[in-house]
This record gives structure tokens, C-alpha cells and sequence, in this order.
């Protein structure tokens, strides 16, 4: 069937939420069902994240009341990168397009339309983005943004503000089966599948209901994977100090011995300078020699493809002569 549309939406202890939004996106996909634009056989599917809550029981009533609402029960908390891909990856057979969003209504519903309209126009992934951080408090809005900035300047072609609300095509998934990252940066492998993409804005809400599920310490690790996960530019930051260090040391050296020879300095001082300002650039340098070793390794364990063919053109198949 064509244009059949998967929902895909991580849960993490969401009882609280889950029923409306369960109820909004029902609304949501009939309409886009009467308009003619998704099939009939487009599903809800929530994944449970390891919840200690009464979230899967919800999940399990819903699906129970209306087959449009699907469950995938994961074993233990995963986190929300791996929920989202254990749902992509299990949906990918049945859809031919996966929007993700998050339970707590803060992804505008609205969006959907546009995003299964870029879809129905050729885009295979459709990339949701804030349209301002108005409601963000200075300290998140400054930190999030200079975030984005950094990552793009270490060499990851992150989307700026925009996060895990995201329609992409079966093909664009297949793309992304091909990753086999450990540390899941979902919001950086993306871009990194190519093919046609576009944007749709909207006004990130409140949550809804209950807490976020992602305090300060959180926050700062996920930001801090993400730039381990694609950049070894920080290695290269270390060897680029080591030589800066190692070359004053140079200079120092000068400077020193002519202290010495004119007669200005105490009794061992000019060998403690020299050591201290050599051997620190040295050991520097060399870490960050070691590090490029480290980094190569690094990318060759991710195992990332090569490439991702986007067209094949060949009458292989058509040609009778074949055998
Ligand atoms: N989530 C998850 N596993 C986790 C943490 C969060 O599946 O370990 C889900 C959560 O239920 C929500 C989404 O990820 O649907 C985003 O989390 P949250 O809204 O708490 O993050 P915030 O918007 O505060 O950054
Ligand atoms: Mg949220």
C-alpha cells in the first residue's frame, strides 16, 4: 500500500501524557487519511522505554481499544536515541515514511501536514525546526545555539534547532540501517544519509504533562557524546597546543641561555625553566600524535558506510540475454 505513515514516539515514564496524545495524533492521522494522503494502514506506535511507570499498560489499553495505536516494549531503559531507533528499525517494513516526535506534545502536530506534504513531493527526510527559543530561558536558548555553532564548526553537519522531530522516507531509513554507530547521535547521522531534504517550522510548545526527562547532567552528556561521536577535532585541538608550546619553548630556550650567559639567573633555574616549557610542549604533542592514532581507530570501529546509492540505472533485470 502507498504512503503508508509510521508514528514513531519514545516513552520514558509518560503516563501522564500519553492518553491526549494519543487522542490528538489519532485526530490528526484520520484527517490526513480522509485528505487522501496517507493510507489506511498508517500506525501510532509508541516505545516504551524501559518505564517504571504505568506507561506500557496505557500503551497496551490503547492498542487494545483502536489497532491504529502499536507498542514496542523495550527490556530496559535505553535512552531516548535508542528508543527512537529500536522503533524506526522495527516499524521500517510496514512504512514507507516514519515521522518521530516526542510524547509530551512539545513537537507541534501541526507540522505533520506540511512534513507528509514535502514527503508526497519528493523529500526523503523532512527536518523539523524551531522556529524561535523565545520560550527557552537565556542560559538554555545562548548554550543550545552556541551548541549547534560549535558542533558545525568541529566538522558535524548538525540542522540548527532542530532536534528528533523528523519525517524520513523508507529509503532514507534503509540509509541509516547502514550506520552502525554505538553511540547514537541521531540528530548528526541524519544529514550524513544525503538525498532531497527540506524544513518545516514550527512553535515548540510546553510539555504537557509530568518532567522532562532530561536533567542538566544529562543534557550535558548527550552534548558531550555528540561531539566525541563525530569530531576528532578536539585530538587535533591537543597536537595543535603541543607544537603552539613546544615552539615558545624555543624561544624560551633563547631567552633563557641569554639570561644565563649575561649572569641574571639563581642557581638552577635556567634548567627547571627550559625542561618544564620542552617537556610539556613534547608531552603534548605527542599525546596528540598518539590521539590521531587513537581517532583513526576510532572512525574505522564505527563502520560507517562508504556511501549510499541514490540511483542505479541498468537494464539488469530487463535484458533477456541475462542469465
Ligand atoms: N525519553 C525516552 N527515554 C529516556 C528519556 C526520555 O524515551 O530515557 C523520551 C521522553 O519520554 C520524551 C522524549 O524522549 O518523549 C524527550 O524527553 P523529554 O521531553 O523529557 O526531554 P526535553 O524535552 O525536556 O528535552
Ligand atoms: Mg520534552
Amino acid at each position: 500500500m502507498k504512503n503508508c505513515l509510521y508514528m514513531v514516539i519514545p516513552c520514558y515514564n509518560e503516563q501522564e501524557v500519553l492518553s491526549e496524545t494519543a487522542t490528538r495524533l489519532k485526530k490528526k492521522m484520520e484527517l490526513l487519511v480522509r485528505e487522501g494522503k496517507i493510507s489506511k494502514a498508517s500506525r501510532i506506535t509508541f516505545v516504551n522505554d524501559g518505564s517504571n511507570d504505568k506507561t506500557w499498560e496505557v500503551i497496551s489499553g490503547l492498542h487494545k481499544i483502536d489497532h491504529l495505536y502499536c507498542g514496542i516494549n523495550l527490556s530496559m531503559n535505553k535512552g531516548h536515541q535508542n528508543a527512537l531507533l529500536a522503533g524506526i528499525m522495527t516499524v521500517k517494513d510496514y512504512a514507507d515514511m516514519v515521522i518521530t516526535m516526542d510524547v509530551d506534545l512539545q513537537d507541534d502536530i501541526n507540522a505533520i501536514d506540511e512534513m507528509v506534504d514535502k514527503y508526497l513531493d519528493g523529500c526523503d527526510i523532512v527536518y523539523g525546526v524551531r522556529s524561535s527559543r523565545d520560550r527557552d530561558s537565556f542560559f538554555k536558548r545562548v548554550s543550545a545555539e552556541g551548541y549547534y555553532r560549535l558542533m558545525n564548526t568541529l566538522g558535524a553537519k548538525t540542522i540548527f534547532n532542530h532536534a528528533d522531530f523528523r519525517l524520513m522516507s523508507k529509503r532514507a531509513i534503509e540509509g541509516l540501517a547502514q550506520f552502525n554507530e554505538v553511540n547514537l547521535f541521531l540528530r548528526g547521522i541524519v544529514p550524513m544519509i544525503g538525498y532531497r531534504s527540506d524544513s518545516v517550522y514550527y512553535e515548540r510548545g510546553v510539555r504537557f504533562a509530568g518532567k522532562s526527562k532530561y536533567p542538566l547532567n544529562k543534557v550535558l552528556s548527550f552534548a558531550w557524546e555528540g561531539i566525541t561521536s563525530f569530531s576528532i577535532k578536539p585530538i587535533r585541538m591537543i597536537s595543535t597546543l603541543g607544537a603552539i608550546i613546544f615552539t615558545l619553548s624555543i624561544g624560551m630556550l633563547i631567552y633563557i641561555l641569554i639570561r644565563y650567559f649575561t649572569g641574571e639567573t639563581t642557581v638552577g633555574w635556567a634548567s627547571v625553566a627550559v625542561s618544564v616549557w620542552s617537556i610539556g610542549g613534547l608531552i603534548l604533542l605527542s599525546l596528540g600524535v598518539v590521539g590521531e592514532y587513537i581517532g583513526k581507530i576510532y572512525l574505522e570501529t564505527k563502520k560507517r558506510p562508504h556511501y549510499i546509492v541514490e540511483n542505479f540505472l541498468s537494464d539488469y533485470g530487463n535484458n533477456e540475454d541475462e542469465c
